[in-house]
């Protein structure tokens, strides 16, 4: 029999075909399965119009075999089957879809035909070396058999078969070193694979197994029988109205699909209608996974095109603020992929992204209102990707976030939004202030956050390394500044007290510097009236805060001068202070001392660790000698 050659001339194209267009050796099922499913869509569409030619809608299957000795798996169907000619055309040609041209033909909009780009059915090639396929289709009283062992080209030639429809059978490749072609002869990873790429697909695609069964009435004694098993789910849950779905089956759903050994703590399944239109079955997680806050973390939602699952992890779907979300979009408008690239072009895709990215935004906000006990337990699990999402891409979602974002509050130690702490700002407060620590409770007991309590504000108490960037990046709430207690921008003196806290600061000025002098490292010393009852504090000056030169000097590329202008505060009216004066004019070496003491203090009070712990020891123990 005379071989035939294919018709691209470019035997290069199937080479690439077979080798670099898909990632993974495993979809060629997936491939051959569309294609079966879309001859039966095929017949079952024209016996619409002529009810001879077709079978009843439940005789339709999809059919696999696998023979480990022969290594021979075979896929069968009884769709409309191919003629010679079409054998020669749809397989002999590669990038044509017969698919496709049915579709145009028959204006047939509303079919939900898989194939278009006519290389599916060369993926079989990336697994076997032969592939041969018998099809006959109704009416005729030939079937053809197209045979091919990939780049050589093809035979074709008159064969016998029973029933209309056609069967693939792929002569497997042989193990090697890489590669364990044997894997798709095995009954149970073949299922594994129709369960995970084609379980929504609309016919039953059945299997034999061998399974050992008891034999009645001889106890002990089992016997091997076949038992033929539908592999496939047919009805996605996502395609059954919500209103029918009970909280269970959404939980079981999301379990199986999502491993995840606990329910979720919100689903959210909707259907969009318009432009472009998907449905979408999407679950937010009651906890993080262990990994999620780790580079090893992949974020994406899986992607269906009519029940096929055409991507696991589609990342361009969700946005990293909201990578936490699990789930699927099914879109009969999104094709079926070749590759990776395509599919991020696809203006349909960027669509999807921007209703899925809003509807999260809106439920997030639904569950902080209406149950907020909820909201804090999955703020808990991802508030800090919210949080970083409002920092990261320059500022670019604050918009989205900035009111699904909490902090820790010194009033009664709760969670607050930003909207309810301004809402609760009484009228002579003109900033939200903010102080930092690695607990709330130590951020609390800042001597300028205990002074700004004492004036009746709130504070807010940031303790994750991303917080201070989060609220200088939002940088203003309604029109109101966020102010670190910690820096030159607390505000809280009166115009009369900063007056006098002026004089002061210009009168002592010889004293500060001496001060200043001692302790070294100093940017300023000051004197101050926002310590609440504390002798000393340390602020910073000009735009970087101790929080951020602390959190920023930990980064792998932390270069040098990543520090704080760091400025000593003084409580003027402290008995400590009095002290210090006094050495001042009596014993300039001790008082030397007591101001490095009076620093070590408030180094200690502001979350910092003491420079020197040895000079601080002698000097604490040279005064209680
Ligand atoms: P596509 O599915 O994108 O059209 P394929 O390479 O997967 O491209 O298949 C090429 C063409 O071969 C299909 O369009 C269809 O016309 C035909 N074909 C493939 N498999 C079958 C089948 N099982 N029954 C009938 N026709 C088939
Ligand atoms: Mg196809």
């Amino acid at each position: 029999m005379k071989k035939k050659q294919f018709k691209t001339e470019s035997k290069k194209l199937l080479d690439m075909m077979i080798n670099s267009i898909y990632t993974h050796k495993e979809i060629f099922l997936r491939e051959l399965i569309s294609n079966a499913s879309d001859a039966i869509d095929k017949r079952y569409f024209r016996s619409l119009t002529d009810p001879d030619s077709g079978l009843s809608r439940s005789d339709y299957e999809i059919s696999i075999a696998a023979n480990e000795e022969e290594r021979t798996l075979t896929v069968s169907d009884n769709g409309c089957g191919m003629t010679a000619d079409e054998l020669e055309n749809n397989l002999g040609t590669i990038a044509k879809s017969g698919s496709l041209d049915f579709k145009s033909e028959n204006s047939a909009d509303n079919v939900d035909i898989i194939g278009q780009f006519g290389v599916g059915f060369y993926s079989a090639f990336m697994v076997a070396d032969k592939v041969s396929v018998v099809s006959k289709v109704y009416g005729a009283d030939k079937a053809y058999r197209w045979e091919s062992e990939g780049v050589d080209g093809y035979t074709l030639e008159e064969c016998d078969k029973d029933q209309v429809g056609t069967e693939i059978t792929l002569h497997i490749k042989p193990d090697t070193e890489e590669e364990d072609y044997c894997e798709f002869l095995e009954p149970y990873s073949i299922q594994r694979l129709v369960k995970k790429y084609s379980d929504y697909i609309h016919y039953p695609i059945r299997m034999d197994f061998e399974v050992n069964k008891p034999v009645e009435g001889k106890e002990g004694e089992t016997e091997k029988v076949t038992e033929r098993r539908t592999l496939n789910s047919i009805t996605p849950l996502w395609k059954k109205p919500a209103a029918e779905i009970t909280e269970e089956e959404y939980n079981n759903f999301y379990s199986a699909k999502f491993m995840d050994y606990e329910p979720p703590l919100k689903v959210i399944h909707y259907k969009q209608e318009g432009a472009v239109e998907y449905t979408a079955l999407l679950f937010i997680p009651s906890h993080a996974p262990f990994d999620y806050y780790s580079k090893s973390y992949e974020k994406g939602l899986q992607l269906y095109s009519s029940g096929v699952m055409i991507m696991d992890r589609c990342s361009d779907v969700l946005p990293d603020h909201f990578s936490f979300v699990k789930g699927l979009i099914d879109s009969s408008d999104i094709s079926l992929n070749i590759s990776r690239e395509t599919l991020q072009q696809d203006y349909q895709l960027k669509t999807i992204a921007k209703a899925v990215e809003k509807k999260i935004k809106n439920e997030l906000a639904k569950m902080m209102e209406t149950d907020r006990e909820k909201y804090e337990k999955f703020y808990k699990a991802f508030g800090p990707q919210l949080k970083f999402g409002v920092y990261s891409d320059y500022g670019t979602h604050k918009e989205l976030l900035q009111d699904l974002i909490m902090f820790t509050s010194s009033n009664e130690m709760k969670y607050t939004t930003l909207k309810e702490y301004v809402s609760r700002m009484p009228g002579s407060q003109k900033s939200i202030y903010y102080a930092c620590g690695d607990t709330a409770e130590k951020a609390m007991r800042l001597p300028q956050a205990a002074a700004v309590i004492s004036k009746g504000y709130e504070v807010l108490l940031l303790t994750d390394d991303v917080d201070e960037f989060t609220l200088q990046t939002i940088m203003t709430y309604e029109d109101k500044k966020f102010v670190n207690v910690s820096t030159d921008e607390l505000d809280l003196a009166t115009e009369e007290e900063t007056k006098k806290l002026n004089e002061e600061n210009e009168s002592g000025k010889e004293l500060l510097d001496f001060i200043k002098d001692s302790v070294g490292g100093l940017n300023a010393v000051r004197f101050s009236n926002s310590l609440g009852g504390h002798p000393a504090a340390l602020s910073s000056e000009g735009g970087m805060s101790i929080e951020m030169a602390r959190v920023l000097s930990k980064m792998p590329d932390a270069g040098e001068g990543l520090k704080a202008s760091l400025v000593l505060d003084i409580n003027s009216e402290h008995a400590v202070t009095a002290k210090i004066k006094e050495l001042y004019a009596s014993d300039k070496d001790k008082c030397a001392k007591y101001c490095k003491l009076l620093y070590a203090q408030a180094r200690l009070l502001s979350g910092l660790e003491i420079e020197n712990a040895e000079e601080f020891s002698s000097l604490i123990s040279e005064l209680m000698i």
